[in-house]
């Protein structure tokens, strides 16, 4: 199968998509019929972004981030804005333990 030249290199490729319709949960989201659900990043990877992941969340009053309108990660398309947030994941969790060693001494 040949690519065109715009495409992602992650395109119809079969790393970048799964739907597991076999899950006791599967939809775990609302989403049109016949729609494509990706189920590789369920329990999001960008969750510990907070405020900066990109997606559709609200805080609930005790704090706790809600994504349960948020069908980003579940999007056949979102694979490269995922995977390109990675780096930002890194830079977080940087952040965290320069931010704990500076309090432990
Ligand atoms: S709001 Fe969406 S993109 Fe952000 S962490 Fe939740 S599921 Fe992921």
């Amino acid at each position: 199968m040949c690519s065109t030249p715009d495409a992602p290199y992650w395109a119809g490729k079969g790393f970048s998509y799964f739907c597991n319709k076999d899950c006791e949960y599967f939809p775990c989201h609302t989403v049109p019929e016949g729609e494509p659900f990706n189920c590789l990043f369920c329990y999001c990877p960008l969750y510990a972004l907070g405020r900066n992941c990109g997606g559709n969340f609200t805080y609930l009053d005790n704090g706790i981030k809600d994504c349960s309108r948020c069908l980003l990660p579940h999007k056949k398309e979102s694979y490269g804005y995922i995977t390109e947030r990675f780096q930002a994941l890194t830079e977080a969790m940087r952040l965290l333990e320069q931010h704990r060693d500076e309090a432990q001494d």
